[in-house]
């Protein structure tokens, strides 16, 4: 285990290192978010609601999209509502499911434009993985210091289980269309999330999570976001934007700070260990003095050295620990 941890910490800060090369750029103090929506989307679902299960079981099934989901939402709401099947429940189903969530085939066989260099294309992105991971074991109860007590405690657990009241669905690579023009090339979001806001409202927050090919493709990435998002305003999403660089080094923070600025789980982030860590050179281990990354959420401990604590490899604290005995 130390040398996996260490190993892969390693390697992806050597990587991060590589890439800042080459594009000129301070990746490792980028911002966590690189962008979000000026405002809440809210809307009122649609007032025809049924009871059927059909399209609800269709999104839960397969790769879903647009149309699918607000005929979900319109005939089978009250089943979307009280079902729980959020996520895959280990994390070689994650991964399974990511890997095979052909998102492209799917948008040809519901009739969008595709070319075939896109049929080919790898369609899940470095870091994207790792931040659906992330979300599973966060919203499992994992990697949050649920039950050190701080003094905004029970505002803290307010938050968590208003977070599980209301989160309705978290799917990845959704389907959206670019234009009105059905068969343009849609948008594929990295994760869709349906959130209740209030009773029979409804907010859908798109988290995109920004990969280094952004960079080599020279995009203007400010000037895409912005398009993007007005056409993704008009059909009712919120989006957000992260670093897929961040991702790989620390999902848990990044989904915490999604959690707190869209408001879903105000001030997720306090409860994160070592999440005063504000630039990836920062992710070192305070024992060995090796890199870190948060790739499992136990990775990354707080662990008495002397009279200090500081942030360790797992593997580091629990032999500093064992040695201490
Ligand atoms: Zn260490």
């Amino acid at each position: 285990m130390a040398l996996q941890e260490i190993s892969r910490a390693v390697k992806i800060h050597d990587y991060i290192g590589k890439l800042e090369r080459l594009t000129n750029l301070s990746l490792k103090n980028s911002p966590i978010i690189l962008g979000l929506s000026s405002q809440k989307n809210i809307f009122d679902l649609p007032p025809d609601t049924k009871d059927s299960y059909e399209y609800v079981e269709q999104l839960y099934g397969d790769i879903s999209d647009h149309d699918l989901l607000f005929k979900a939402m319109r005939t089978g709401w009250s089943y979307l509502n009280s079902s729980r099947k959020l996520f895959p429940e280990s994390k070689e189903e994650c991964y399974k499911q990511l890997i095979k969530s052909y998102a492209f085939h799917k948008a040809k066989q519901l009739g969008y434009l595709i070319s075939d260099n896109q049929l080919k294309e790898k369609q899940v992105c470095h870091g994207e993985y790792e931040a659906y991971y992330a979300v599973h074991e966060i919203f499992y109860g994992h990697a949050l210091g649920i039950w050190e007590r701080k003094s905004d405690f029970d505002w803290f657990m307010y938050n968590y289980a208003s977070w599980h009241q209301n989160v309705k669905l978290i799917t990845s690579q959704f389907i959206v269309p670019s234009s009105l023009h059905q068969n343009i090339t849609p948008y594929i979001l990295d994760q869709l999330w349906l959130v209740c806001d209030a009773k029979n409202q409804v907010r859908l927050l798109g988290l995109e999570i920004s990969g280094e090919q952004h960079f080599f493709n020279r995009i203007d990435r400010d000037s895409k976001t912005l398009g993007n998002e007005n056409h993704l305003k008009s059909l009712g999403y919120e989006m957000y934007y992260v670093p897929s660089w961040w991702c790989r080094v620390d999902p848990y923070r990044v989904i915490c700070e999604f959690l707190d600025v869209s408001g879903i789980f105000p001030d997720a982030i306090r409860y994160l260990i070592g999440s005063e860590l504000n630039s990836i050179d920062k992710y070192i281990c305070g024992i060995c003095h090796a890199p870190m990354v948060r790739w499992n959420w136990d990775w990354i401990q707080k662990c008495k050295v002397g009279n200090s604590t500081v942030l360790a490899h797992k593997s580091c604290a629990i032999h500093q620990s064992s040695s201490c005995c």
